[in-house]
């Protein structure tokens, strides 16, 4: 008798573990975002531009414009283009 009660105490552990991992995977398919999502937007995406002088190349927004060029600091602006 203690044997059968045994076996089915088992059963039952088994179905309850089986149960809740079935459920935590399906919270875990609903919760997960879709696969297919691009990481950065493509207006996100920054110019880039080239200083007149040491031709390293920066954002746009932080260009300092002089003459119609591009330099990436105040210091460059002063020396000439290369
Ligand atoms: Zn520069």
């Amino acid at each position: 008798m203690t044997r059968i009660l045994f076996w089915i105490a088992l059963i039952v552990l088994v179905v309850m573990a089986v149960r809740s991992k079935l459920k935590a995977a399906a919270r875990r398919s609903q919760m997960a975002p879709p696969p297919q999502q691009p990481s950065a937007p493509a207006g996100e995406i920054e110019a880039m531009t080239q200083c007149a002088h040491c031709g390293m190349y920066f954002p746009a927004s932080e260009a300092v414009r002089a003459d119609g060029l591009d330099y990436c600091s105040p210091g460059h602006v002063r020396l000439p283009p290369q």
